[in-house]
């Protein structure tokens, strides 16, 4: 791809521009980085929450929503360059974004490659549009780096499944309407198999969601525990007992979304500013760490550019997401202490919110980073295997049926 831009891309990236100067309310102009959302589960969160949604709905009613998803699902048919562009305009004026990464960059592509007619049509516009946000039923306590090893129960009961079982780590479940649910329909089929995906209403009797703390104070994810959830069959995306190939594309969604450089804010621009209110900017060393941030985040910009060009070219990312995933961890692990190092001693000082404080979340939240959508060691090992071509990993229960499979 050429990463100059044409004169199509200029003129895109000044009407965008144009746009968010226009509309972004200047109350909104703050709090990138955290996200607005270290307060969970208060009303503060709650009116973030409220925010989020109705930019979202202003992106949409532009025709700003769903960049590179196709027309006829309510999206705007762009290009992955053009999407890459707004996201980095959107990104210096800190906008209220992230409850909606789980629908728009992992539940809507996968709805648009397994979905049937009638989910498409019922979901993607709420979406789109920020009415409906989604959250992530995969982890559990006994399934996580081995996904596939989940144990949630879904039951055929005529027209519905009967779900039982408990998720965990569940981002942002105490505000989502729904979720993306994996199952266990056939144990006796090996693990890879016999695996249903479904989406679930996050309002359904019998799901109780319980926030978990986390070390910055905020309690952004949950466990959820769900006791005879009824999900209608026609809920199901792709087949019954496949659901693991439709996994995979949520997956792989996920990793491109995590790594792709968009959105969280001008992570750049927010560490210029704290060397320059320190007086560091003539220190070489912070110099030369500034230019390290700089030139990571172009390269992470550029990959991500690369992923959504194939997406919209109609490719499924491939391993290379991982390649994508682990550097973004490698990243936020540099960027954190560097950050630290520019603030120095004094740093440690800084309490309650703002610039300084800031980072000491940024730092605390970014071992979160190196597990959230598959651990560095789970990635290299796709690296190795996929990319690489050396041995795989030893999986001995690969082709037993699940049943069979000893459980702690
Ligand atoms: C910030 C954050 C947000 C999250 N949000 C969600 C969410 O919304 N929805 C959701 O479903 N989940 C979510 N998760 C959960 C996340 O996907 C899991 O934590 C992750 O997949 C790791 O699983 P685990 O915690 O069970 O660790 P384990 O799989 O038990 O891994 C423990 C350790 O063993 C290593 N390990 C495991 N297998 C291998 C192997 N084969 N080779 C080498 N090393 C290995 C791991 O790298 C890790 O260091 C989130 C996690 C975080 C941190």
């Amino acid at each position: 791809m050429d990463f100059n831009e044409n004169p199509e891309e200029a003129s895109f990236r000044a009407e965008a521009r144009a746009w968010l100067e226009a509309n972004v309310a200047s109350s909104e102009r703050s709090g990138a980085r955290s996200g607005g959302l270290t307060d969970a589960h208060s009303e503060a969160e709650a009116a973030h929450v409220a925010r989020a949604k109705a930019w979202q709905r202003t992106l949409y009613d532009s025709d700003w929503a769903g960049i590179t998803w196709p027309t006829e699902y309510g999206g705007r048919g762009g290009t992955g360059i053009e999407q890459g562009i707004f996201s980095q305009e959107e990104a210096r004026y800190g906008a209220p974004a992230g409850i909606f990464a789980v629908g728009l960059g992992m539940v809507g592509p996968t709805l648009i490659a397994h979905g049937t007619d009638a989910q498409k049509k019922r979901f993607l516009d709420p979406m789109l549009r920020g009415e409906e946000v989604w959250c992530q039923l995969f982890s559990e306590p006994g399934a996580g780096s081995d996904l596939a090893g989940l144990a949630t129960k879904a039951v055929r009961d005529g027209d519905e499944f009967i779900v039982n079982g408990q998720k965990v780590w569940t981002s942002g479940a105490h505000y989502s309407d729904y979720g993306i649910l994996v199952t266990r329909t056939d144990p006796d089929a090996p693990k890879h198999r016999g695996i249903t995906y479904m989406l679930v209403d996050m309002r359904s009797a019998g799901i109780e969601v319980r926030p978990l703390r986390q070390i910055t104070g905020a309690a952004h994810f949950n466990e959820v525990f769900l006791t005879d959830v009824r999900v209608p069959v026609d809920q199901v995306v792709g087949e019954i007992d496949d659901g693991w190939r439709v996994t995979l594309t949520t997956l792989i969604n996920e990793r491109t979304l995590i790594g792709g450089g968009g959105g969280g804010g001008d992570l750049f621009t927010d560490m210029l500013d704290t060397a320059r209110k320190l007086g560091r900017t003539d220190d070489p060393v912070v110099r030369q760490a500034l230019a390290t941030v700089h030139t990571r985040l172009q390269l992470m910009n550029y990959l991500g550019m690369r992923a959504r060009t194939a997406v919209s070219q109609g490719k499924v990312p491939g391993p290379e997401s991982s390649v994508m995933k682990l550097a973004y961890s490698q990243n936020s692990a540099l960027f954190a202490s560097l950050a630290l190092e520019i603030e120095g001693a004094g740093g440690m000082l800084a309490e309650g919110s703002g610039d300084e404080a800031d980072w000491h979340d940024y730092f605390l939240g970014h071992w979160g980073s190196r597990i959230g959508g598959g651990t560095d060691q789970v990635q290299r090992n796709i690296i190795g295997e996929r990319v690489l071509g050396l041995p795989g990993d030893i999986r001995v229960d690969k082709s037993v049926p699940f049943r069979e499979v000893p459980r702690s």
